[in-house]
């Protein structure tokens, strides 16, 4: 049986700290409660929203006419060298609890803020790794349908920062099973350590942000020469990095009302003071302007905005 609340406070439910009330809210904790959600939804003819670790959203200042499904589902269990987690659970949980086990492999991911949902529908990654390549298989949830469909991985069609998922915004992840390999517990844990020193060494653990605003472009061979050179780093499949092009179009530190494109890593928009949607709105669309002038390359948004 499923609790509907109304006029909910977001902002709190998401690491940038910005957005208004929903106008119905809910928390799921199971794929029937799911069902449940949706189908309501579906009868009162108002949109709904899937909000799960809140750490790649930027939601608006007036709030969500909409049921806001928060996504609890956080069990999990493993058989073998393989973990078996709902869509809600937390992934620095999962990483934890795997590695107290003896089983890791995907340990580069810690740090990561949100849930495995969440981490699915966007390919999570970090210093190299993707989520992809731990996921075997994927249970989902049509919205049109109600149908539970299993994924393979080859099904869930991943690529940078996207997945099937993400562009079928109809199927909403309830969970997943994920391979991982035996490693001893205590070096498990150092790389776990390790991972999380480096973020907080690169300013990109526990910001109020949203991870990176925009997604790696694709540029042309001539910016990423320029961009080879300078760095003395490999652009990867013919991207280079948002950040670096943001702060040679000299937008580093640019500010709008509360919000910062961060000094220490530009493509981190800040809530630095009491920023609203707006402010960040603005400062993304500054920033873009600003590295299509410098460079002709159109900057996309890799966290999700809603309206
Ligand atoms: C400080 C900080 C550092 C970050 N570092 C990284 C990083 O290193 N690498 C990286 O890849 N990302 C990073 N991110 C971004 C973010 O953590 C990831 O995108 C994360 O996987 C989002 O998961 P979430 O549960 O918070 O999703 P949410 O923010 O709740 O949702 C994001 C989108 O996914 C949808 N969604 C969520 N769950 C589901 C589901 N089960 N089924 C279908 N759709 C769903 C939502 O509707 C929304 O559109 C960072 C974010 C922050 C704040």
């Amino acid at each position: 049986m499923i609790d509907i609340r109304e006029n909910v406070p977001l902002g709190s439910h998401t690491t940038f700290e910005i957005g208004g009330k929903a106008r119905y809210y809910v928390v799921v904790k199971t794929e029937e409660d799911m069902r449940e959600a949706v189908r309501w939804s579906r009868d009162k003819g108002t949109r709904f929203v899937i909000l799960a670790g809140g750490s790649n959203v930027l939601l608006p200042d007036k709030g969500l006419d909409a049921l806001v499904i928060s996504i609890e589902s956080d069990r999990s269990s493993f058989r073998g060298n393989t973990l078996e987690a709902e869509a809600g659970a937390n992934l620095l949980g999962l990483i934890r609890l795997a590695s107290a086990r003896g089983l890791g492999g995907w340990e580069k991911l810690a740090g990561i803020p949100g849930t495995l949902g969440g981490a699915i529908r966007g390919n999570a990654g970090a210093f190299g790794p993707e989520i992809k390549d731990f996921t075997q298989k994927v249970r989902a949830l049509s919205t049109k349908t109600d149908e539970l469909r299993e994924f393979n991985v080859a099904e869930c069609n991943f690529s940078y920062r996207n997945s099937f998922f993400k562009q079928n915004p109809e199927w909403i992840v309830t969970r997943a099973l994920i391979e991982l390999e035996p490693i001893e517990p205590s070096d498990s844990e150092a790389i776990i350590e390790r991972t999380i020193a480096e973020r907080e060494r690169r300013h990109i653990q526990n910001v109020r942000a949203a991870g990176s605003f925009f997604v790696n472009p694709v540029a042309s061979k001539e910016i990423q020469e320029l961009f080879e050179k300078e760095k003395g780093v490999e652009s990867r499949e013919g991207r280079v990095p948002a950040g670096w092009l943001i702060e040679k179009a000299g937008m580093k530190g640019a500010r709008v009302g509360g919000a910062i494109a961060s000094e220490q890593h530009p493509n981190y928009l800040v809530n630095e003071a009491g920023a609203t949607s707006a402010d960040v709105k603005a400062l993304a669309k500054k920033i873009k302007a600003a590295v299509m002038e410098r460079f002709g390359v159109a900057l996309q948004e890799e966290a999700a905005i809603f309206a």
